[in-house]
This record gives C-alpha cells, sequence and structure tokens, in this order.
C-alpha cells in the first residue's frame, strides 16, 4: 500500500492491522552511463513494496535527498545536500510516523554514502532519546545479504543486478560497451558480472532477511505497548 494513495479511512484500518511503514531513502545521483539517477531510490523502493506483500504495513514515497553523492567528485545531474539537512528529515519524518500511529519504521537507504548514513543515525539516536517509542530500523539493504559477497557497490556488479531484475528495461548495459573507463562505477565490472539472475537471488536474500527482521520488530513493539 502506497501511502500517498491512501484515504484517511484505509491508512487507519492497516495502522491498527499491522503498523509498519517503509521508507525508500535513496538520491540523486550519477550511476554509471547505463542507470538512471533515481537507482537508489528506485533500489529501495521497490525492495520496500516486496516486503511490505509480506508483512503489511505502508510504503511511504521514495526519497531522493542523499548526502554525500559523487557531486563532490564533479559527477553532472547530482543532487548534493547537506548533512544536517538530512539529519532534520530523517528526525522529523520519524517523529511525524510515530505520531501517526506507526509502531515499526523502516527506513531502507538504497544511497549508503557513509556520512549520509551517519546522519540519518544521528536522527534515530535523537528520536529515541527524545521519547521516541516505534521500533526503527535504518540500514542500507546489503547489511541483509553481506555473506553472500554483497557488501555495497556504486552501479557495479550488484546494483546493476538489483536494478535489472527490477526494472529490466532501465538498464542500459549496452551504453558501456567499448569504455575504456567506466566512470561513476565503483565495484566489480557490471559489463562482466552483472545479470537479472543475480539481482533475483540477491532479493529474494534481502526480503526474506527483511521479512523476519520486521517480524521481530513488531513482536517487540507489542510487547511495549
Ligand atoms: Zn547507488
Amino acid at each position: 500500500m502506497l501511502m500517498e494513495n491512501l484515504l484517511p479511512k484505509e491508512i487507519e484500518d492497516e495502522i491498527k492491522r499491522h503498523p509498519i511503514v517503509y521508507v525508500p531513502w535513496g538520491a540523486m545521483e550519477w550511476h554509471g552511463e547505463h542507470l538512471p539517477l533515481g537507482q537508489d531510490a528506485l533500489k529501495a523502493f521497490a525492495i520496500c513494496c516486496r516486503v511490505a506483500e509480506r508483512t503489511g504495513g505502508i510504503v511511504f514515497p521514495p526519497l531522493y535527498i542523499g548526502h554525500q553523492t559523487l557531486k563532490v567528485y564533479g559527477f553532472p545531474y547530482t543532487l548534493e545536500f547537506s548533512r544536517g539537512l538530512v539529519k532534520k528529515l530523517a528526525l522529523e519524518l520519524l517523529q511525524q510516523l510515530d505520531a501517526i500511529g506507526f509502531k515499526v519504521i523502516v527506513i531502507l537507504c538504497g544511497h549508503y554514502g557513509k556520512k549520509h548514513l551517519e546522519a540519518i543515525e544521528e536522527a534515530v539516536k535523537e528520536y529515541k532519546s527524545k521519547g521516541g517509542r516505534a521500533q526503527v530500523l535504518a540500514v542500507p539493504e546489503y547489511v541483509f545479504a553481506e555473506d553472500k559477497g554483497y557488501k555495497g557497490d556504486h552501479a557495479a556488479k550488484w546494483e546493476t543486478s538489483i536494478f535489472w531484475y527490477f526494472y529490466p528495461s532501465m538498464v542500459h548495459i549496452e551504453r558501456l560497451i567499448g569504455k575504456e573507463e567506466l566512470k561513476g562505477i565503483y565495484g566489480d565490472d557490471p559489463r562482466k558480472y552483472a545479470s537479472r539472475d543475480l539481482g533475483e537471488i540477491v532479493v529474494n536474500v534481502i526480503v526474506d532477511r527483511l521479512v523476519e527482521k520486521v517480524k521481530g520488530m513488531l513482536k517487540e513493539a507489542s510487547k511495549t505497548a
């Protein structure tokens, strides 16, 4: 269920049934010449939707407000927002989603610049220290598949594979053919190593584990309610 599409009564009912909200958080950032700028948010969004199908709950619209993007290296069409803004946005979002009645809040970070993640982690701490009651998880999706070799990359083998699986018509590997230098791609060469099948495998692992994690958080939340 997408939050922006719901009627007030529909939100009310879903919060009673499954008080879970998923926030897919990415950036508007160069992702090689073969992937769209919104890849981080779109990837996180697709994973959140898949998980929500199994746990219930509501998916918030994807956010494209990223800190520590490739803008600092001069990559075009990339938007860089300040650390303070990202932190404040996360904090105000957590507080308001809590006030609405969500008991479990998952921020799935498709963009994982270290300082960007730190800003969000700080917001979670501040939210809790100010009396926030919801169970909060704010992590990049790869934490659920590190044992499969996925430790987060940038438009390389893994991100390309995941995106390929969800959005096959939006991946343009052909734009990389014959290039000597892959611009803004960090990790294993997607021309050699990325595939839709790999994307499917790793997404299934991530989704299964996130579903389990959320079920646990829900149990925890019902104890403290
Ligand atoms: Zn990315």
